[in-house]
């Protein structure tokens, strides 16, 4: 009975999706921001998959799913999707430790704010704990200024604790990149700076056709 509400809840719900040689991870379509170029207010998800959660899925729903997949198939098994993983930094540990028991890379894709999001926690401690390989996080602005008005997060030092995130990460010694997206508001070359005084690597991602059209960045 649960294996098969489970399979129904898998149908429902998009909890992976393959892209780029990996695996990519659903976790949560809620966010501690509302970036005015998430694809949230654009479209339904990416690469054709409905990312749109009717119910967040349980650790053992995701790895009921996982274990149904030859997962040596990927490079890399990603948490990411249509919101913030951790808002949900409890399932990613478990998972990540269970993707580590079998030897996959494992990689996190975030906003930065976990810290603020679970502040009795030394997130980066755990995070290197359950064997976390790498992180990428959104910097998406050279200042606090231009970050709260790009990203409009909930609490309005996200921009200062994103940067602390990417310090604390590289001192833990996990691989540790920033990125930004290319739209004209955020000047690429400042974030560049920015990323370099943190010793991070640096990546600028393109805006989705969808997220572009709608804010003029064709
Ligand atoms: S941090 Fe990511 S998921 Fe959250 S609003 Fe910004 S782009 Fe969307």
């Amino acid at each position: 009975m649960v294996i098969k509400n489970v399979r129904t809840l898998i149908l429902m719900n998009t909890i992976y999706y393959e892209a780029h040689n990996n695996l990519y991870l659903n976790l949560t379509n809620r966010c501690s921001a509302d970036c005015v170029f998430c694809i949230r207010n654009f479209a339904d998800g990416v690469y054709g998959y409905d990312l749109r959660l009717s119910k967040e899925p349980s650790t053992e729903e995701i790895i009921v799913a996982l274990e149904e997949l030859d997962l040596s198939n990927y490079r890399e098994i990603v948490f990411t999707g249509l919101g913030e993983p951790t808002l949900r930094l409890d399932v990613v540990l478990t998972v990540t430790r269970w993707l580590k028991n079998r030897g996959l890379r494992v990689r996190l894709d975030t906003n930065g704010h976990a810290a603020l999001i679970n502040p009795k926690l030394d997130v980066v401690a755990e995070l290197k704990k359950a064997g976390m390989d790498s992180i990428s996080v959104s910097l998406n602005a050279e200042s606090e200024e231009k970050y709260n008005k790009l990203c409009r997060p909930v609490n309005k030092n996200a921009y200062r604790a994103v940067l602390d995130f990417v310090r604390r990460a590289k001192e833990a010694g996990i691989s540790t990149r920033v990125t930004v997206v290319k739209i004209p508001d955020i000047d690429i070359e400042k974030c560049r700076k920015v990323s370099e005084e943190l010793d991070s690597d640096f990546h600028i991602r393109t805006l989705s056709e969808a997220a572009s059209k709608e804010i003029g960045n064709n």
